[in-house]
């Protein structure tokens, strides 16, 4: 049947400005990493995306790289994009990246012109777009100057097949490197896109720490995988549900959810409960909380099924905390192996 887009969309959602630009995005923005590619029903794929832009949830962000197999969810995308959302393209932003593994051979990986321009060309064709909001550097590639990357990034807006420019998982140093370059160039970065949570907080760390380096570059935040994957929420509380990412053997390790882990997210979970929320609320309310001034612009969050999503749009209704939640929360927060993507910051 015919998508028309719910008309009162704008009601609820905030938005946030990116930085110093001009660019706002919704306090919870939709990540297609998992439940996009051919191993979901399309079907499905379609209610989540329409529910989502029904709520204001006006960003869905891509990769190159996200299915299974690589490439599948650009595709599926394209085909919704086409059937459903061609007439609000103006009221999206949709992201996409380049810098993990894609093809196979010298060119499918890293941070060099020749695999970036290309990756975002065939991005640009599978999903069947003339241009992407944000083209993201996925992750800092030691082997290639970072000029080259910066000038990668600098074409690909130049050209109108990106209207601005992000880097992912870099580090406070390599940002503010970055960005300068960049800048010189005459493309600032907007937005630098790092996991963030309660159980991984490693961008508050370091003099300056990722979100005092973005502030001080003038860039937005949008903190990736608020939930740890599934580990904050109540689904994992009780055991390990079939189709759950860790039963699946998808990207979250079973052996993360050990009985002293398990303890720390009932713990958590008590103190989301006295606040009225769900666990999930309340992890996604503390990852867009004030930090003295600094804080996210935009949660990043993936979900399998609209309840999932309606209930992680809830945490909209109580974002503030007091001190003593805050201090709590603390005694329970930072889990070692939570943060995947480590290895690629410190490279
Ligand atoms: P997440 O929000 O931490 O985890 C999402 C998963 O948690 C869902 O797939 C679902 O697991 C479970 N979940 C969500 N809401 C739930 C609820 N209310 N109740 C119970 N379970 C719930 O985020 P993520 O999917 O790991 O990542 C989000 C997005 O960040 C990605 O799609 C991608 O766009 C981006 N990302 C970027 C990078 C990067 O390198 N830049 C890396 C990773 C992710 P089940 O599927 O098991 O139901």
């Amino acid at each position: 049947m015919t998508y028309i887009a719910a008309e009162d969309r704008y009601e609820s959602m905030p938005y946030r400005r990116l930085g110093t630009s001009g660019l706002k995005l919704p306090a919870i923005s939709l990540g297609l990493w998992h439940n996009f590619g051919d191993d979901f029903s399309i079907q499905n794929q379609r209610e989540i995306l329409r529910h989502a832009f029904d709520r204001g949830v006006t960003h869905f962000d891509l990769a190159n790289n996200y299915g299974p197999p690589y490439g599948s969810t650009e595709t599926n995308f394209g085909r919704i994009f086409a059937d459903d959302f061609r007439p609000y393209r103006n009221e999206l932003v949709i992201s996409s990246k380049a810098g993990w593994d894609m093809w196979p051979g010298p060119y499918g990986f890293g941070g060099s012109r020749k695999y970036l321009l290309s990756s975002l060309d065939d991005s640009l064709q599978r999903m069947g777009l003339d241009y992407v909001d944000i083209f993201y550097h996925h992750r800092p590639d030691p082997d290639t100057p970072i000029e080259e990357t910066m000038a990668a990034l600098d074409q690909a807006v130049r050209s109108g097949k990106a209207l601005y420019a992000g880097i992912s998982s870099y580090s406070a140093t390599l940002t503010l490197q970055a960005q300068k370059i960049a800048r010189d160039l005459g493309t600032p970065l907007v937005i630098h896109q790092p996991s963030y949570s309660v159980l991984n907080r490693w961008i508050e760390d370091g003099e300056p720490n990722v979100l005092q380096a973005c502030e001080q570059a003038g860039m937005g935040i949008i903190a990736f995988s608020p939930l740890a994957q599934g580990m904050l929420t109540s689904k994992y509380l009780d055991g390990v549900p079939e189709n759950s990412r860790a039963a699946q053997g998808k990207s979250l390790d079973a052996d993360l959810l050990s009985d002293e882990n398990i303890a720390h997210l009932r713990a958590l979970n008590d103190i989301a409960g006295q606040r009225g929320q769900s666990l999930a609320q309340m992890a996604i309310a503390w990852a867009l909380r004030d930090q003295g001034g600094l804080s996210v612009t935009s949660v990043l969050l993936g979900a399998s099924s609209v309840k999932q999503l309606d209930d992680n749009l809830g945490a909209l209704d109580n974002l503030d905390f007091t001190d003593d939640e805050l201090s709590r929360i603390d005694e329970h927060g930072g889990v070692e192996g939570v943060n995947l993507w480590q290895g690629a910051t410190d490279s």
